[in-house]
């Protein structure tokens, strides 16, 4: 996904630490090239301007103009300041209650159903949490048959009910069975809607006020880009989410909703899914997400 970006970056960087010494000017054309890499890769125009005058600042400080290696130091702001554009560090589920309850909720297609199976599988391995999912999406019959596959597939228990259409009821009584089960952890995957609207979100508040989920995860789709980021606020204005899951970053997107969805929403993303197969879900690291964007 991020590629084009990282070439840029280098493209930058080479006119940082091929000089003898660093000036305003020389610092000025890797700024701007900079700039133009983010914006190109669909970063929110404030969030780039305010990267580009941090950076700026701290170049022109004494620390790195006096420093024995000026372009080299130069470099290591521009990292560390994406490091703290993703959020400094990983930020880790809060999985207390019994069971501990994670909500995901997201648009259609964002890739909810497939990340609630994804999810399952790292708590169980990684985590060694006993996990059961519940299928919540009550109207369409497709997404209760593909939770209940994946389910199957992966040995995780899902909660499903064709029949009963109340959905905060059914998301209780998951939780009920969970309990029974002696799962400690239950995963509820939610509909989803082409667009936000206001009988999702009342569904989805009424689930949350019912259930009391520790984690509200907005699962968004990177390949959105800045819609993606619009998405994620949406969502948590309406909910107040706890994080995010950016999902399809092996994708060709440009990476700009990676880069912005910390800063604009000011949400944690906790995972990305970088692939289909149900392994494919990463724990989001900042500054491994610099190193895989700047190198
Ligand atoms: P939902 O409607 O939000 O539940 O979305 P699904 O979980 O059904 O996913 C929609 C499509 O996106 C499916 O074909 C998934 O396989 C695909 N998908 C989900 N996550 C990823 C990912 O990280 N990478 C790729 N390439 N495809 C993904």
């Amino acid at each position: 996904m991020f590629n084009k970006l990282t070439d840029r970056f280098q493209q930058a960087f080479r006119s940082l630490t091929g000089r003898g010494h660093l000036t305003e000017s020389n610092i000025s054309d890797a700024l701007n090239e900079i700039r133009k890499a983010l914006l190109e890769a669909d970063v929110n125009y404030q969030v780039t301007k305010q990267f580009v005058a941090d950076v700026r600042e701290e170049c022109l400080g004494e620390a790195v103009m006096k420093s024995v290696t000026p372009g080299q130091q130069a470099v290591k702001v521009v990292h560390d300041k994406l490091v703290a554009l993703l959020g400094e560090s990983a930020v880790p589920l809060e999985l207390s209650g019994s069971p501990a309850v994670i909500m995901l909720c997201g648009l259609h297609g964002s890739g909810k159903t497939t990340t609630s199976a994804k999810l399952a599988l790292y708590l169980r391995d990684k985590q060694k949490r006993k996990v059961m999912l519940a299928a919540c999406d009550v109207n369409r019959p497709a997404a209760i048959d593909q939770l209940e596959f994946l389910g199957k597939e992966l040995g995780v228990p899902v909660f499903l009910d064709r029949d009963l259409k109340d959905v905060p009821k059914l998301a209780l009584l998951a939780v009920d069975a969970a309990r029974k089960q002696g799962c400690d952890t239950l995963i509820l995957d939610t509909a989803g809607r082409l667009q936000i609207d206001q009988d999702l979100v009342q569904e989805l508040a009424d689930i949350k006020r019912r259930v009391q989920p520790k984690e509200i995860l907005l699962v968004g789709d990177a390949a959105l880009g800045q819609e993606a980021v619009s998405v994620a606020e949406h969502f948590d204005q309406a909910l107040g989410i706890t994080g995010i899951i950016l999902t399809k970053l092996d994708g060709d997107a440009r990476g700009g909703a990676a880069l912005s969805m910390r800063q604009v929403t000011g949400k944690p993303v906790k995972f990305v899914t970088v692939g289909e197969r149900p392994i494919d879900l990463e724990v989001f690291h900042p500054d491994r997400m610099a190193q895989r964007i700047l190198n």
